[in-house]
C-alpha cells in the first residue's frame, strides 16, 4: 500500500479488498479454510501449538476426569503432565475448597450446557495466589457426549493493579472523610465534585444533602466575589495560571456569610490541554478575616484620632492663616460702610471692594473645607488622585508653621504623573507627617540650614513616588528602623505614631515607606504608590 497515503486511508483501502474477497468467497460458494495447508493435522502437531501457548487449556469428560492438560496447566499445578490425566481436580489440587469451587462451575457448564465466562484465582503448591480470565465451554464429542474445554489467561498483574488502586481510591476516601480541611475533587468532564463531608458540615448541611455539581457550589458564592472566584478557576482550567486560589465568601444554610480560602490545581488533562480533573481543599478563615475586619477599623480610628491630634496642634497656625482673610474682609467692610457714608459714592468702587471681600471670604471658607475634609472620620475609599495637587494642598497647611520657623519649603512636582487610584485624606494624613517631621527637624538647625524639599516622580515598577528630605540632624544612628515603631518618638511631648500610622497606610496601598540618609546632611522620607491601586 503507498506509503504517502495517512493512515485512515489506508484502513479504508484494506476494507474495501476484504469486501471484495468476501463476495468473491461467496460467488464460488466456499468456506474459508483455517488452514493454509488445506491437510489433515496431525494430533502431535496441535499438541505442540498448544504448549506454545502462554495460556491454560484443558480438556475433562463428564466424569469431570482431566483428559488433556498442556503444558502452561501443568506448569501452573506444578506437576507432571501426565498425573494430571486421568484425575479429577480433587485429587490435584492440594485446597480442598478452591477444587469444589473449580468443580462445581464445571458440572454447572455440563448440566446447562452454556459457556461460563470468569475471572478466579488459584493458589499454587508455593502458596502463590495467581489470578485467571476463565472460559468454559461444553464440548460435544464424536460419540456424542458432552465434555469441557477450559482455556484460562492470567491476569494476576492487572488484578494487582486494580487491587491497588482500589486501596489508593480507599485511602482517598478516607482522607476525604477525615479530613479537617475539606478537600474537593471535581471530575471537569462530568461535572462532579466530591467533598469532604466536613464541607458540608461547615455550610450546616448534612453531607448527603449536598449535591456534587460545580453550578450547586457557585451558588453559595457570594455574588460580589463570583465573577472574581469564576475568572481565577477559568484561568487555572485554561491553563493561564498554575494554580487556583481565592478567598471568597459563602452562604451557609441558615443565611450567614463565612470567609473560605480555597486552593487548586489541575492534576489531568487530555492530549489537547483540556482540564479534566481537578483537586484542592478549603479552609474556614471567617475569624481571621473579622479579626484583620477589626484590626483594619482600629487603624482607621487611630489614624482619625492622629489627624485630629495633628489638626489641633497645627489649630494656632490655621488661626492664624484664618485671621488673614477675615481682618480683610472686615477692612473691606469697614470701606464699604465709609463708601456708602459719602453724599457721593462711586458705583463701580463700591462694587470692586465688595468683589474684594467676597473673594477673601471663600478663601476663609476654603481653609475651612479642607480642615473640615482632613479630620472628618470617614470609611476609606479610592479615589483618582492627582498627588501633586494633595501635596500642593498640604504644603499650605504646614505654610502658617514653615514661616512661623523661618523654613524653606521647596515644591518640585514632576510634570504628567500619572493619576493614582488611592484614598486622598489618608495619602496626605502620611504626607503631612512626613512634612511636619521635616520642619521639626530643621527647625533645630541654624537659620541659613533650614530647608525642606518636597518631589515627586515617577518610579520603577509602574509607581509614584512623593520624596521629603530635610537638613536637619538625621535619622538616630543605628536606630534607624526603630523611628517606624509605634510611640517611639524623640520629642518631648511627641506621640511616636505618625510614622507608624503612615507605613500602615502605605502598605494598605501596596506601597512602600521608607527612611534613609540625605547625603551628609538630614533625611529622606519616601513613599511609592502602585499607579493601579491597592485592588484585592
Ligand atoms: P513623633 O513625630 O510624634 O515623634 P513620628 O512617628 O512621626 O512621631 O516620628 C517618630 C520619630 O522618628 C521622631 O520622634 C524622630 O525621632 C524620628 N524622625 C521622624 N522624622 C524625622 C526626620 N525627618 N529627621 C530625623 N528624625 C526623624
Amino acid at each position: 500500500m503507498p506509503a504517502d497515503c495517512t493512515a485512515g486511508e489506508r484502513v479504508a483501502r484494506l476494507r474495501a479488498r476484504v469486501a471484495e474477497w468476501e463476495a468473491q468467497q461467496r460467488a464460488q460458494g466456499e468456506r474459508a479454510d483455517a488452514f493454509a495447508s488445506g491437510g489433515e493435522l496431525s494430533a502431535d502437531f496441535l499438541h505442540q501449538v498448544l504448549d506454545t501457548s502462554p495460556g491454560v487449556v484443558f480438556i475433562k469428560d463428564r466424569d469431570l476426569i482431566t483428559r488433556y492438560a498442556n503444558q502452561a496447566m501443568a506448569d501452573l499445578c506444578g506437576l507432571p503432565r501426565g498425573f494430571l490425566i486421568g484425575r479429577t481436580t480433587a485429587e490435584t489440587h492440594p485446597y480442598p475448597d478452591e477444587a469444589a469451587r473449580y468443580m462445581a462451575v464445571d458440572r454447572h457448564v455440563l448440566a446447562t450446557r452454556e459457556r461460563v465466562v470468569l475471572d478466579e484465582s488459584i493458589t499454587t503448591p508455593g502458596g502463590i495466589v495467581r489470578w485467571f480470565h476463565t472460559v468454559k465451554v461444553p464440548l460435544t464429542m464424536p460419540d456424542g457426549q458432552v465434555w469441557l474445554l477450559g482455556i484460562a489467561t492470567e491476569i494476576t498483574r492487572r488484578k494487582q493493579m486494580e487491587e491497588a488502586l482500589r486501596r489508593s481510591e480507599e485511602q482517598v476516601r478516607q482522607l476525604f472523610e477525615a479530613a479537617v480541611d475539606p478537600l474537593w475533587d471535581w471530575d471537569v468532564v462530568r461535572d462532579r465534585t466530591s467533598f469532604s463531608p466536613s464541607w458540608a458540615r461547615m455550610l450546616g448541611y448534612d453531607p448527603d444533602e449536598f449535591d456534587p455539581l460545580v453550578h450547586v457550589w457557585e451558588n453559595l458564592l457570594h455574588p460580589d466575589d463570583r465573577p472574581r472566584v469564576m475568572a481565577v478557576l477559568r484561568d487555572c482550567l485554561e491553563g493561564r495560571r498554575p494554580e487556583y486560589e481565592a478567598e471568597y465568601r459563602v452562604r451557609t444554610r441558615h443565611g450567614e456569610l463565612r470567609w473560605v480560602f480555597s486552593r487548586g490545581k489541575v492534576v489531568a488533562r487530555d492530549a489537547h490541554g483540556r482540564a479534566l480533573r481537578m483537586i484542592g481543599s478549603l479552609s474556614d478563615i471567617t475569624e481571621r478575616r473579622r479579626a484583620e475586619e477589626r484590626a483594619q477599623k482600629l487603624q482607621a480610628d487611630l489614624s482619625h484620632v492622629s489627624r485630629l491630634v495633628t489638626a489641633g496642634e497645627m489649630a494656632a497656625g490655621l488661626a492664624h492663616e484664618l485671621n488673614q482673610p477675615l481682618t480683610a474682609v472686615l477692612n473691606y467692610m469697614d470701606g464699604c460702610v465709609m463708601l456708602l457714608n459719602t453724599e457721593r459714592f462711586d458705583r463701580n468702587e463700591l462694587l470692586e471692594v465688595m468683589r474684594r471681600a467676597a473673594e477673601q471670604t471663600q478663601r476663609a471658607a476654603e481653609i475651612i473645607r479642607r480642615l473640615n475634609r482632613f479630620v472628618r472620620r470617614q470609611e476609606p475609599l479610592q479615589a483618582p488622585c492627582n498627588i501633586n495637587e494633595l501635596v500642593r494642598e498640604v504644603a499650605s497647611f504646614i505654610t502658617p508653621e514653615v514661616l512661623r520657623l523661618g523654613v524653606t519649603l521647596k515644591l518640585t512636582p514632576a510634570e504628567d504623573l500619572p493619576i493614582v487610584s488611592a484614598d486622598p485624606i489618608q495619602i496626605q494624613q502620611v504626607m503631612l507627617n512626613l512634612m511636619r517631621n521635616a520642619v521639626e527637624a530643621v527647625a533645630q538647625e541654624r537659620p541659613e540650614r533650614r530647608h525642606v524639599a518636597v518631589a515627586t516622580r515617577l518610579a520603577e515598577g509602574d509607581c509614584v513616588r512623593v520624596e521629603v528630605r530635610d537638613t536637619g540632624a538625621g535619622l538616630p544612628e543605628g536606630h534607624e528602623g526603630r523611628v517606624f515603631d509605634a510611640f517611639h518618638t524623640t520629642k518631648p511631648g511627641g506621640l511616636g505614631m505618625g510614622l507608624s500610622i503612615s507605613r500602615a497606610i502605605v502598605e494598605a496601598h501596596r506601597g512602600r515607606l521608607c527612611a534613609e540618609p540625605n547625603g551628609t546632611r538630614g533625611a529622606v522620607f519616601w513613599f511609592t504608590l502602585p499607579i493601579q491601586g491597592p485592588g484585592r
